[in-house]
């Protein structure tokens, strides 16, 4: 089936596209199938949200939109799911807010990572970073430790969905500013981020690119009251009330 046979009026549309993408994903090897994991936990939450933006998540989209235009050198890390799930948006981002984009495994293998650079190509990438990994992130084993000496490793504002906790603690000791975006506000990447977006990858970066394109021209005061106004840990708090308090709808 393709994204396009799963009819639109099916309650769990939006969740059977998901699944089909990254499937999808493994299939051509750009999703390992740690992937699938790492989806269906993604999944339980989602549902447990209510599979919508909540409001503290609005607002975190807003903030890391805000990061993104006032930042020097924003990068958008990929992971297998991300570039399953949403390289057209992954793209759009990039060139509305001028940011790079690195490719960034767990489980690296050089196959995936030219897999995934060339996907990201066929869905308009001009450049795609990752497989030079010459430089590394301190205090984290060598695989893991690999990334970009002009991508992530220079860059001040760093947007990692999916990410595991180790790097994305290790990210922020280097002291930059990380945008997470997690369904889980309990994992351990969304505790260190400076904006932690606890929405769907599908939902949330479409979010991020309205809220740039709408601050596009917006003066530093006003993106540095965007980002001053946005609390981590109310947003963080905010989600899992919603989670564990929240009604389901069907
Ligand atoms: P941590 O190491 O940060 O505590 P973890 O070990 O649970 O987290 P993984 O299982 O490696 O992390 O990563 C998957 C994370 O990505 C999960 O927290 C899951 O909720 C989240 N996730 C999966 N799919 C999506 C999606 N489509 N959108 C947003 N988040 C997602």
């Amino acid at each position: 089936m393709t994204d396009a046979e799963i009819p639109e009026t099916h309650p769990r549309h939006d969740s059977l596209v998901t699944r089909h993408r990254i499937e999808a994903g493994v299939e051509s090897g750009i999703t390992s199938k740690q992937g699938l994991i790492a989806q269906g936990r993604g999944e339980a939450f989602d549902y447990l949200l209510g599979e919508r933006t909540i409001e503290s998540a609005d607002a975190a989209a807003r903030a890391a939109a805000a990061h993104l235009l006032r930042a020097e050198d924003p990068v958008i890390s990929v992971n297998g799911n991300v570039a399953a799930l949403v390289p057209d948006e992954v793209v759009e981002l990039a060139e509305v807010v001028g940011a790079a984009i690195e490719v960034n495994l767990f489980n690296r293998t050089p196959e995936r990572m030219q897999a995934i650079a060339d996907h990201l190509r066929e869905h308009g990438a001009d450049e795609v970073l990752g497989l030079a990994a010459d430089a590394q992130i301190p205090g984290l084993d060598h695989e893991r430790a690999k990334v970009d000496a002009d991508g992530i490793h220079s860059a001040d504002v760093v947007v990692v969905p999916l990410e595991d906790g180790d790097r994305a603690a290790a990210l922020a000791e280097m002291g930059k500013i990380e945008i997470v975006i997690d369904l889980n506000p309990l994992s351990r990447s969304a505790q260190v981020a400076a904006v932690p977006i606890v929405d769907n990858i599908i939902r949330a970066i479409p979010n991020i690119i309205s809220n740039a394109r709408d601050l596009q021209g917006a003066s530093p005061e006003e993106l540095a009251a965007i980002i001053d106004a946005f609390d981590a840990d109310e947003a963080l708090s905010a989600a899992e009330r919603a989670i564990r308090e929240g009604e389901l709808t069907d």
